[in-house]
């Protein structure tokens, strides 16, 4: 590569967000690559990355103001704050975790409308091998799962493993994950490294061997649905219910409860009810990692709060797990965020190719194409060449 294209990484301001787009290890192979690195002084302090590391590694640090006048390409973790996004200009070009799925869309298109050139990880297509270095809500994720089964200890008041002591034997806890993707099988790895007893669930029958091949059990229930994309589909009322039912009989054998239960694009299932909460023992505890202020898995689960039952249940609503482990979820990150630099830059240029599956899936676009619209080239400076004959995107909202 012979010209210098200048990537940024953020300042991250979100409540409780400690994470940062860049790591001093990606940056030094960034700068051998190419490209010139800046980061918003600061940014990575968060996460255990002092500025002069940065330095070390070929970066330079600077402020907001002079990062957003300087950067061809911004990288963030999350949605930047409405005050940045206003400051992006035509032709820059954002990427991060945007939330480019569903009533988050709205916001990108406008951003989209003003010229800037945006790239949501969240799209990337998941079973794609060439993907799988960018996949950042997979790192994110495994991330998550990792951190439920570390805090659902944290809360337990008795030992996770079996323990032989002269002062007696404790029974090892039985742990159930409801929900087995990339968060539910890290959760389910690591309760089985603590020494846990685990038992893993998926609406999705292909879940089975994968929750068996880490040891743990499979809980079976009448309600199953085939992958879609290796997503679970939302289910009918009459499906919820039945699973609801079967799994409320069946929790109650359990100690700790952990609910990482997601359907793209849509609210997050109910599989832990209030009555089912009512008829667990005093002392079990209860992790929802889909909690959000729209609900999660579990029936009154409040993000980043713990709550104890009448009947003594300590439930647990997650909150940004990724965030409180910043320095490694930061590190997982840098890398898929380099994976995808990498991917779409040509000769010191951002060459976006729609006819890539990975490009023209991050790439959000208008979602229609009038004869109107400015052309690329009226928008984008010298380092952002987004290919003239862009397809529109035809995809609905949400997918
Ligand atoms: P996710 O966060 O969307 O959902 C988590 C899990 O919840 C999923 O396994 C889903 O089946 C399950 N679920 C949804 N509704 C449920 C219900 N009512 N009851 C019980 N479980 C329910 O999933 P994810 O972690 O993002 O993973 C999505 C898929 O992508 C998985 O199949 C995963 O294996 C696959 N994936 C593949 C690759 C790869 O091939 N490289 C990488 C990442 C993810």
């Amino acid at each position: 590569m012979t010209a210098t294209l200048t990537v940024a990484a953020l300042t991250e301001r979100g409540h409780g967000e400690r994470r940062v787009a860049l790591v001093p290890d990606t940056v030094t192979r960034l700068v051998a690559g190419g490209f010139d690195v800046l980061i918003e002084a600061g940014a990575g302090s968060g996460a255990f990355y002092p500025d002069d590391e940065y330095v070390a590694a070929g970066a330079k640090t600077d402020t907001l103001e002079s990062v957003l006048d300087a950067a061809d390409v911004l990288l963030a973790v999350r949605r930047p704050e409405p005050e940045i996004l206003a400051r992006l200009r035509p032709g820059q070009v954002l990427v991060g975790l945007l939330d480019a799925r569903g009533t988050g869309r709205a916001g990108l298109d406008e951003l989209v409308a003003r010229g800037v050139v945006v790239l949501s990880l969240d799209l990337l297509p998941r079973t794609l091998p060439r993907a799988q270095t960018m996949d950042a809500l997979s790192s994110q994720a495994s991330v998550a799962g990792y951190r439920a089964a570390v805090v659902a200890a944290e809360a337990f008041a008795r030992y996770f493993p079996m323990m032989i002591t002269a002062a007696g034997t404790a029974r090892p806890a039985k742990v159930l994950v409801l929900g087995a993707g990339v968060a539910g099988l890290q959760a389910i790895g690591t309760a089985r490294r603590l020494g846990a007893q685990v038992t893993g669930y998926d609406v999705r029958e292909a879940a089975r061997e994968e929750v068996k091949s880490l040891g743990a059990s499979f809980l079976a229930t009448t309600v199953n649905v085939a992958s879609e994309g290796g997503y679970a589909r939302a289910l009918t009322p009459d499906e919820r219910a039945a699973q609801q039912a079967e799994l409320s009989a069946k929790m109650r054998a359990f100690d700790i409860v952990i609910t990482t239960a997601q359907v793209p694009g849509a609210r997050p299932p109910v599989l832990v009810t209030a009555e089912t909460l009512a008829g667990m023992a005093p002392g079990s505890v209860v992790v929802d990692l889909g909690a959000s202020s729209l609900g999660g898995n579990v029936d009154g689960s409040v993000p980043d709060e713990r709550i104890v039952t009448a009947n003594g249940v300590t439930v647990i609503g997650a909150g940004n797990l990724p965030a409180q482990m910043p320095t490694g979820a930061s590190a997982a990150y840098a890398r898929n965020v380099a994976a995808l630099l990498t991917a779409v830059v040509r000769d010191g240029a951002v060459d976006l190719d729609p006819t890539d599956e990975v490009v023209d899936a991050v790439w959000v676009r208008p979602a229609v194409a009038p004869s109107t619209e400015v052309a690329p080239a009226d928008v984008a400076p010298a380092a952002v060449v987004a290919a003239a004959d862009a397809a529109p995107d035809t995809r609905p909202e949400g997918e």
